[in-house]
């Protein structure tokens, strides 16, 4: 029998939204109109609220899903000639290397453990081995396996050496406190569909006043160059080219709400409830999480697979959808895992009502018990 309700989606991003958020949507809007410059404008005005960047940093949105802003922001920040270094722990880290390297921009990975943060420290010393690098490339929250990364501390170092800072905090962005005025960053990068629990289909960088001015030219793209971008958007209100006019609005209508709720400090306990809750209830369930705790940022939990013959991810998912719930396959390369959000537009009783559809649907595959073969 179909489910009578949409399934609740555990997923880093499309995330279950409210009702207020999918009604915003149901209009339509002509891109030119003033009713819809003054929308952009409103969320331009509220993004730079939550970074408190008004003093130092713009804000361009961009179509697309997060990592068109991710490269559009590589290109647009970093000059041709520039090197950059990328703290690497997890899936997304690797995927942003990737796309510096297609950029054109000389790239220099720095590896750490998955199940570990980046460390300041190496940084540190890689700075100091190699004067060429211009920026640094960092991800606050590692969506792969869920760690949190030390911003601040990376933060303070390349401004102690003067190198640029590009921050993809897209899973991290509106519940994690990240504040312009004592974090220096050149960009940072987040998206409508995570946790202000808008809609997918747009994203947005902070861009630092003094670093936009020296950015012309830098893009080798037409359509994803921020300094156009922004330029078109100060000078006309208008996004330069068609905007993705209902995901504009429903984010309008969802960052409406999270004001409303009390801002990042109010989403981040939410979260952290969430995240407190699945733990609890899949640790009773004897499911072993994959991170230590200091480091789990309560946006997304990584879990070891049941050592249970029977365990297979697809049955796993397929039976946890049907009790109105879809979990998140795992990302790590070497151990068999999945991932379980806490973020969207949900609460402990939603998580509650998750751990309760994890057990039946192991259960229903004969499997006793949750715990790992291998836990760390
Ligand atoms: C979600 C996410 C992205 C963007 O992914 P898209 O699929 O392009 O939306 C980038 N970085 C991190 C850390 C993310 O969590």
């Amino acid at each position: 029998m179909p489910l009578h309700r949409d399934a609740i989606l555990l997923t880093p991003g499309p995330l279950t939204t409210s009702l207020r958020t999918k009604l915003a949507m149901l209009r339509d809007w002509g891109s030119w109109d003033a009713d819809f410059i003054a929308v952009t404008a409103s969320v331009r005005n509220s993004l730079l609220d939550i970074v408190h960047g008004h003093d130092s940093h713009v804000v361009v949105p961009l179509q697309g899903s997060g990592t068109f802003s991710v490269e559009a922001a590589v290109a647009t920040v970093v000059p041709r000639a520039g090197h950059v270094l990328v703290l690497d722990n997890g899936a997304y880290c690797k995927r942003a290397a990737k796309l510096s390297t297609l950029m054109g921009r000389r790239t220099t990975v720095l590896p750490f453990d998955d199940a570990q943060a980046v460390s300041p420290q190496a940084l540190e010393t890689a700075l100091q081995a190699d004067a060429s690098i211009s920026h640094v490339l960092m991800i606050h929250c590692e969506t792969g396996a869920g760690v949190l990364n030390p911003l601040q501390a990376v933060a303070d170092v390349c401004e102690r050496h003067g190198k640029g800072l590009v921050v993809d905090a897209m899973s991290s962005f509106g519940a994690l406190p990240i504040d312009a005025r004592s974090t220096r960053f050149d960009a940072l990068i987040a998206a409508s569909g995570k946790c202000l629990e808008g809609v997918p289909g747009m994203g947005f960088v902070f861009v630092r006043k003094e670093v936009l001015a020296t950015c012309e030219g830098n893009s080798q793209s037409l359509a994803m160059d921020l300094f156009d971008q922004h330029a078109y958007m100060e000078k006309t209100g208008q996004w330069r080219f068609t905007p993705p006019t209902h995901v504009l609005v429903a984010l309008h209508e969802a960052i409406a709400q999270f004001v409303e709720e009390g801002g990042q400090s109010a989403r981040l306990a939410r979260y952290q409830a969430n995240c407190d809750t699945l733990l609890r209830g899949m640790a009773a369930l004897g499911f072993v999480a994959f991170l230590p705790a200091a480091i789990q940022a309560p946006i997304i939990v990584t879990f070891h697979a049941p050592a249970h013959a029977a365990y297979e991810f697809k049955k796993f998912y397929d039976a946890a959808k049907r009790h109105g719930f879809i979990l998140y396959p795992g990302k790590l390369t070497q151990i068999e895992t999945f991932r379980v959000g806490c973020i969207g537009a949900i609460g402990t009783v939603e998580m509650e009502q998750a751990v309760h559809a994890v057990a039946l649907a192991m259960q229903e595959l004969g499997i006793a018990h949750g715990a790992p073969t291998s836990a760390r």
